[in-house]
């Protein structure tokens, strides 16, 4: 009796401490308060939720942990980061994005046909782009990829297609509520920038596994460019969006992409949200 006693308050315990956990009411579980470490989940973002907030002096406390490769994944980039970039690097998108070169970016590097075009780092394990210590700040921070823009949120289609907050930020819900505008506008966002990441897997996966056998990632980027239909000889001056999208939309799986994270799939609603998430690639200003 006793016994069973015993174990039921063991188990009613446990079944509050989960549901908590899932309710995101806990700041971490039994377990991590005791061992000392933040369990807590990533929180799916809703109107009426504390949101994150990232600004210089947090920086300094976090020590752009999203901007450190070795603690923290990779900085993907989507091809309107990559065109924006080059231009503002004054490179041609190949030259940038060329492993050999000048090194900005890297491929995954990995035998894979899940190739993905990411930010280079530093020995330090930084972002190249990052300035360390002790500032840590961005030194491209207005041109900076749409990813790191849209850090902490992020989608997750593993977990129902949902707009998540990621907990590793130190500014991890300590924002303020977040409207409904807000959220809409968030989930869209980061829905977008996910589809067009995944456009990057969509070079001609013969040429990939050709050329990742033999290590020649240059080609692998020129065969990505070729497909976006983007100048490669010289720095990329004015770009018609357009243009762009239009060369693309057809080769490069952006339908697929846009339907897996439920957005429209059309043509001008990607024109739109280009125009409206690069405003600079439409200008001389780069
Ligand atoms: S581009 Fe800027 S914000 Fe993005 S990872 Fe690099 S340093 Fe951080
Ligand atoms: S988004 Fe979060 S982890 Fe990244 S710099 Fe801002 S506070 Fe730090």
């Amino acid at each position: 009796m006793c016994m069973r006693l015993f174990r039921s308050d063991i188990y009613g315990f446990w079944e509050r401490e989960v549901r908590n956990w899932k309710l995101g009411k806990r700041k971490g579980s039994f377990a991590a308060r005791f061992f000392g470490i933040d369990d807590r989940p990533s929180k799916v973002v809703g109107a009426g939720g504390r949101g994150a907030v990232c600004d210089p002096k947090r920086v300094r406390v976090c020590r752009a942990f999203c901007c450190n490769f070795e603690k923290f994944g990779f900085a993907p980039l989507n091809p309107f980061d990559v065109i924006l970039l080059s231009r503002r690097m004054g490179l041609a998108p190949v030259e940038f994005l060329d492993e050999n070169g000048v090194s900005y970016c890297l491929s995954s590097g990995e035998c894979s046909v899940s190739e993905v075009f990411k930010l280079a780092k530093q020995a330090n394990g930084y972002c190249m782009f990052n300035v360390g210590n002790p500032t840590y700040t961005c030194d491209i921070y207005k041109y900076r990829p749409l990813e790191c823009k849209n850090y902490p949120y992020s989608i997750n289609i593993a977990y129902l297609n949902s707009l998540l907050m990621v907990k590793t930020c130190p500014g991890f819900e300590r924002g303020r509520r977040i409207s409904l505008e807000e959220a809409k506008e968030l989930n869209e966002r980061t829905r977008f920038s996910t589809a067009m990441i995944s456009l990057s897997f969509n070079v001609d996966k013969a040429v990939l596994r050709r050329c990742l056998s033999a290590k020649r990632f240059g080609e692998v980027h020129r065969n990505f460019l070729d497909r976006l239909g983007v100048p490669y000889a010289g720095p990329v001056s004015t770009i018609d969006i357009e243009e762009v999208v239009d060369r693309i939309y057809d080769t490069a799986g952006i339908r697929e992409a846009l339907a897996e994270v439920e957005l429209p799939q059309d043509k001008n609603y990607v024109v739109e949200k280009v125009k409206r998430l690069y405003p600079s690639l439409q200008t001389d200003d780069n």
